[in-house]
């Protein structure tokens, strides 16, 4: 193939590959899907009634948990997960900085203290020994992200937990449907958090749900989406009751029955979506593995990841451009490509609070130089991830040393 030249990328004016803007996720809602939710809509519930159940039940028996407690979205349900964790002033958690804010945040929310340990370099997941570093008797807590769909250390992980105290809340936004040898994410940890925001596996437009093995935990899940309030609200109409007790602060974090709905059809596609996810995964590795330019994202053999993200890094010492440089090329290329993530403890609400300079986890650092997420989800058609493809190699080629 002709090396090309910097004349030809969209960027310097160059014909884009293509014409229109591929995102780097989207939602899929099938006429199954709506019809579900239309019958919701003429139905007598619409906020908390019999599909919110229904939809909890369903995800707990897909992930093999023996609870399942849904939010109005994953944010409220990692924020739940602190509170029943029993996460307060003075407390201490440990989480990575390689996420989205809102899996530091949750901490913030109960007047404790994220502490991040930098992550491992294959995976970017959480690394067990900087974790081990960081615990203090103040420390109730561990919060590893499933990053990109890959799980967590989960063993080394719960292991450290189990030896010092500490309950593990696994945030699994990115992992629904993962496996870590050989068992469900979901069924792993002391609670795991997944989100049904739509650019996750499936959508209930904002959402999310907490599984758990532990009754004590559902139930202080169940009390704090609902002002902390005890009982249902159904019931106690069913059963012609006015009192009801309200024994802690809680908030107004319920998913309703239009979600509930939407979510119960999606979860009968995770499987085809996690199936043409992992394909376009082995895709993109077959397209790329000899580029010696770019690090593709591993999977180690104890794993099957859901494949969220598909984040590949640049080796800037073998290209001529920055990572924004790579980056405004493939957008001009229309492809959506994104970011993930900025460090959480870089961001400047938490320099301001911290005293964060920058340095502090290098591990996290570098590899946000250099991280670039490609388009991934799974109504991506051949020729969008044949797009991908030859954007990709069109500009890194261009910017080849
Ligand atoms: C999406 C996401 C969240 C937040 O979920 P929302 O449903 O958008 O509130 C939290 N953590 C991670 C890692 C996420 O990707």
């Amino acid at each position: 193939m002709k090396k090309a030249g910097a004349g030809d990328l969209a960027v310097n004016g160059g014909c884009p590959v293509r014409s229109t803007l591929l995102p780097y996720g989207h939602q899929t809602i099938d006429k199954e899907d709506i019809d579900t939710v239309v019958d919701v809509l003429r139905s007598d519930w619409i906020t908390t009634g019999p599909k919110v159940s229904e939809f909890e039940d369903a995800m707990a028996s897909r992930v093999g948990s023996k609870y399942a407690v849904s939010f109005s979205s994953g944010t409220a349900a990692l924020h739940a997960a602190a509170f029943a964790a029993g996460i307060g002033p003075g407390d201490e958690a440990i989480t990575t900085p390689m996420t989205f804010c809102a899996t530091a945040n949750c901490i913030l929310y109960q007047r404790a203290k994220p502490v991040f340990a930098d992550i491992s370099r294959d995976t970017l997941n959480l690394d067990p020994d900087e974790v081990a570093n960081r615990i203090t008797p103040k420390t109730k807590a561990i919060i590893p992200v499933d990053y990109s769909g890959h799980p967590a250390e989960l063993d080394a992980l719960n292991k450290l937990a189990q030896d010092h105290g500490l309950i593990v809340i696994e945030d699994a936004c990115h992992a629904l449907g993962a496996t870590y040898k050989g068992r469900q994410v979901g069924s792993i940890s002391n609670m795991t958090v997944f989100s049904f925001h739509p650019v996750k596996h499936i959508t209930t437009g904002e959402g999310g749900m907490v599984t758990t093995d532990d009754k004590e935990l559902a139930a202080r899940l169940s009390l704090f989406r609902n002002h902390g309030i005890v009982g249902d609200a159904r019931q106690r109409q069913a059963n012609g009751q006015w009192y009801y007790e309200m024994v802690s602060l809680g908030y107004n974090y319920r998913l309703t029955d239009i979600g509930s709905a939407l979510g119960i059809s999606q979860l009968k596609k995770l499987d085809d979506n996690l199936l043409r996810r992992r394909e376009i995964a082995s895709i993109y590795r077959a397209a790329f593995s000899d580029i010696s330019s770019l690090i593709l994202p591993v999977e180690r053999p104890e794993v099957a990841s859901a494949w969220h993200l598909y984040p590949i890094r640049l080796d800037l010492d073998l290209l001529t451009a920055t990572r924004a440089e790579v980056f405004q090329a493939l957008r001009a290329e229309n492809i959506g490509v994104n970011v993930h993530y900025i460090p959480v403890h870089m961001h400047p609400y938490y320099r301001n609070l911290f005293g964060y300079e920058g340095g502090e986890y290098p591990i996290a650092e570098a590899a946000y130089e250099r991280l670039i997420s490609l388009p991934m989800f799974h109504a991506m058609t051949k020729a969008d991830v044949d797009d991908v493809i030859n954007a990709v190699k069109k500009v890194i080629e261009s910017f080849r040393k």
